[in-house]
């Protein structure tokens, strides 16, 4: 479906849970207050809406969180989106640590490809940035995913002062195995807006002298907004999403749907529609509207998308949640 500025929204990001096993500086340091499990959407609920958005052109899902792999049945409802008729492709986002574990299961309920957050190789400074000594976790879940044969795709934010010069390391990954590497900027979300990230043109820059034969790569890679170059001889890619400091919006062609039940248009805004209203409240039910309430649901949140976010002007960003709260 079209939004009112013409662009094709087909993609939906789903937030499973605000729980999680790391506590990212720039996302949630200190935790969060814990929901309770009933204000989260069930599984059966989360699958409604993703049918409503399929039937409305909405055919590419990705599951995140906080963790998703921290809820109990990620895979489950990973099979149960996918098992939608006209559901093209389930992927996941997540910090990796439970995913060796958890791989197999995914696999086998149709999970299409996965993302995996990880800003450095350096064990001290992946301590520093979430919080726990599990880099070795995250490295193993990554070789098993390449070794099965699941396309895989690694997330780097750079802060300065902290781990800016992982670029050339992480960017060494898609030399030596066939995964893309992408850095996303820092976005002034939540805790986001106390960290002092890097420009994606910096690092390009850095990659460029360092690579003289790197060059764009215009094949597609992905549902996101990514710009992709490669360097001569890598088994893999290396993308950029200039969030702050790029072109990013024009190209934008998802909504997102919160742990509780909110669909965000846009991740700079609090404006969201109360999709869990459709889904709970007995007036919807009992009055047979609840189809129509849930397609009308997912139009709106669809119809209110706005132009472009504000990170560039920090006062006139309304959304007051942090990244963990609402799926990044
Ligand atoms: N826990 C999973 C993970 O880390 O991949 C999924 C949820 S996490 C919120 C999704 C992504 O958001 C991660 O790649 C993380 O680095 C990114 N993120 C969190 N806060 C951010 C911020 N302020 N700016 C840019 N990216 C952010
Ligand atoms: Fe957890 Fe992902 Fe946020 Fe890190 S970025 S605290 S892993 S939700």
């Amino acid at each position: 479906m079209k939004d009112s500025f013409g662009r094709k929204i087909d993609y939906m990001r789903i937030s499973i849970t605000e729980r999680c096993n790391l506590r990212c500086r720039y996302c949630m340091p200190e935790g969060i207050c814990l929901v309770p499990m009933e204000e989260i959407l069930t599984f059966e609920e989360i699958a409604e809406v993703c049918q409503t958005a399929a039937g409305l052109g909405i055919r590419r899902f990705k599951v995140t969180g906080g963790e998703p792999l921290v809820r109990l049945g990620c895979a489950k409802l990973v099979g149960m989106i996918k098992k939608i008729p006209d559901v093209e492709q389930v992927t996941l986002t997540t910090n990796g640590i439970l995913l060796e574990e958890h791989l197999d299961e995914l696999m086998e309920n149709g999970l299409d490809a996965v993302n995996i957050s990880l800003d450095t190789l350096d064990r001290k400074i992946y301590k520093q940035i979430t919080g726990f000594d599990k880099l070795s976790a995250v490295r193993a879940g990554i070789c098993r995913a390449v070794e099965k044969g699941i396309p895989v795709k690694i997330n780097s934010v750079l802060q300065k002062g902290i781990n800016e010069a992982e670029w050339a390391s992480l960017a060494g990954l898609a030399k030596e195995m066939p995964i893309d590497i992408r850095f996303i900027e820092m976005m002034p979300i939540g805790f986001g807006k106390k960290q002092e990230g890097i420009a994606g043109d910096e690092v390009l820059l850095k990659l460029k002298e360092k690579y003289s034969g790197i060059k764009k790569d215009m094949s597609v890679h992905g549902n996101g907004p990514a710009v992709y170059y490669h360097v001569p001889g890598f088994l893999g890619s290396i993308g950029f999403i200039s969030a702050v400091h790029g072109q990013f919006c024009r190209a934008c062609n998802r909504i997102r749907l919160t742990a509780k039940g909110e669909l965000k248009p846009c991740l700079c805004y609090e404006s969201c529609v109360d999709v869990k209203k459709v889904l709970r409240s007995p007036e919807y039910r009992e009055s047979g509207k609840r189809k129509e309430g849930l397609r009308n649901a997912v139009s709106q949140a669809v119809g209110i998308k706005p132009e472009k976010h504000c990170f560039e002007s920090e006062e006139n960003i309304t959304e007051g949640r942090q990244m963990v709260q609402i799926g990044g």
